[in-house]
């Protein structure tokens, strides 16, 4: 669907189109103004994104998060990618929406927990550790 936007064939209300990024108003958005950042290049997750293209994907991320207030009049923005759970298509995209003290977003507060005890909390870094410790540095990733 993105891929569509991309190309041409379904229209969009588009605020951005180069060679890495098309960025557009979301039909739905949480405010008004609210843009989605899909990469030119179809892949599903930030993880499928070359190490090449997150640099110059993100920056474009970066210059709609400096737009928007001048552009919208909002204080600040909310910047947020899902991958996978909660994502709503298949093709990445970073939403940027703009935000303003007492505007009242919802969904967004997270229910916080506590680790039962240090060593807990160790665990899970521990896990994450291990994994990062054998991925394949970022600039070799496919
Ligand atoms: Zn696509």
């Amino acid at each position: 669907m993105f891929c569509d936007i991309a190309a041409g064939r379904v229209p969009a209300d588009i605020v951005l189109a180069d060679e890495e990024v098309v960025a557009f108003l979301d039909a739905r958005p949480v405010f008004k103004g609210h843009v989605l950042v899909a990469s030119r290049l179809h892949v599903v997750t930030l993880a499928d994104l070359p190490a090449a293209k997150v640099g110059p994907f993100f920056v474009r991320v970066q210059r709609l998060s400096a737009a928007m207030p001048a552009a919208l009049g909002c204080q600040g923005t909310f910047v947020a990618l899902n991958n996978v759970v909660s994502q709503s298509v298949p093709h990445l995209h970073v939403h940027v929406v703009p935000r303003t003290r007492g505007d009242g977003l919802r969904g967004f507060f997270w229910p916080r927990q506590r680790y039962a005890t240090p060593a807990e909390a160790a665990q899970y870094a521990d896990l994450l550790r291990a994994v990062l410790a054998e991925q394949r540095p970022a600039d070799q990733a496919s």
